[in-house]
């Protein structure tokens, strides 16, 4: 059964059974953004979110004073987020099975942020079936001093060349300095091949045109390029998910957009958790709608 198709319902904040403490501490203090006001986002958003976050192995960015304290990355469960965020064993490289966290609804997104939760990122698969990926992500990464510009022109030029090969993508600003390219896969293909896919794809893009891009995480190597990180889409490695808080200045959100609009748009930043009705009213627009859905397999390549 896909539950990624099921749409979930809204759930008003008011019904949640989440208590939400220090509804007050300032979280985003540049732009006085409160862990009320973050936890009253995720509420509302919810029903946008869910069906990106949901039943996939996540790992939580945590900021527990503010995101101008420490922040963390966390995979496992510390013991401590309560009945509304659920485990799925997963098999580790020694053999052992390690628990990961996942959520099925707003009470799991506001758990998280009860716990100092700003981000959510996600595997590439769902727990149902946690060794078949049902996305795949190219995450554009620009060397600093690159001009958006010049990132917009290659999710651009890989969506064309992605779609030479056969597969339809979409656009997504990070909400920090990129945009992820995102491929929706049927879950067939297991992480190796996916991962292998990923890599051939990166490397080719870079042989094409070293001047723009590369496929080496080397900060080196990046001078005045687009690193493809290919690395998203092996077994383990996260990205971030549609509509998250960016635990960055001002509190941008990862931003669904069309191919369309990504021309007119002038940074990763442009929507911010200020944003919160037009998202919600954008999400459900006809551009939008069908936004990360294709069926669609790994072509040989
Ligand atoms: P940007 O547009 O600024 O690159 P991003 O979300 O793509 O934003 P990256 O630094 O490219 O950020 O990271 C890509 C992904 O790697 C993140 O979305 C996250 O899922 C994962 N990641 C980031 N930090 C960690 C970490 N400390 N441990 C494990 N995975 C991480
Ligand atoms: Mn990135
Ligand atoms: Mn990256």
């Amino acid at each position: 059964k896909d539950v990624s198709r099921e749409k979930p319902m809204a759930t008003p904040e008011t019904q949640t059974d989440v208590r939400i403490s220090n509804r007050d501490r300032l979280i985003f203090p540049e732009a006085k953004i409160t862990k009320g006001q973050l936890a009253d986002y995720y509420a509302a958003a919810g029903a946008i979110m869910l069906p990106w976050v949901a039943h996939r192995p996540i790992s939580l960015v945590r900021c527990p004073q503010g995101r101008a304290k420490k922040c963390f990355f966390q995979k496992h469960d510390s013991g401590s987020f309560g009945d509304h965020v659920m485990h799925v064993p997963i098999r580790e490289k020694d053999g052992g099975d390690e628990d990961y966290l996942y959520i099925d609804d707003v009470d799991g997104l506001l758990a998280c942020v009860q716990m100092g939760t700003i981000e959510f990122h996600g595997w590439g698969s769902r727990v149902e079936d946690v060794e078949r990926p049902d996305r795949l992500v190219i995450d554009l990464d620009p060397d600093e001093g690159l001009d958006f510009g010049d990132v917009k022109k290659a999710a651009r030029d890989i969506r064309r060349t992605l779609d030479d090969i056969g597969l339809t993508s979409f656009a997504m600003l990070s909400g920090g300095k990129g945009v992820h390219v995102v491929v929706p896969l049927t879950p067939d293909a297991q992480w190796p091949q996916v991962k292998d896919f990923a890599d051939r794809f990166a490397r080719a893009l870079a042989a094409a045109e070293p001047d723009r891009f590369t496929a080496t995480m080397s900060k080196a190597k990046r001078k005045g390029r687009i690193f493809i990180d290919w690395l998203r889409n092996q077994r383990g490695a996260t990205a971030v998910l549609p509509y998250v808080v960016r635990a960055r200045e001002n509190a941008p959100v990862a931003a669904p957009i069309t191919w369309d609009e990504l021309e007119d748009i002038e940074r990763p930043g442009a929507f911010t958790i200020a944003d919160l009705d037009q998202l919600i009213e954008r999400a459900g627009s006809r551009e939008l709608r069908g936004w990360g859905e294709a069926s669609q397999t790994l072509p040989d390549y």
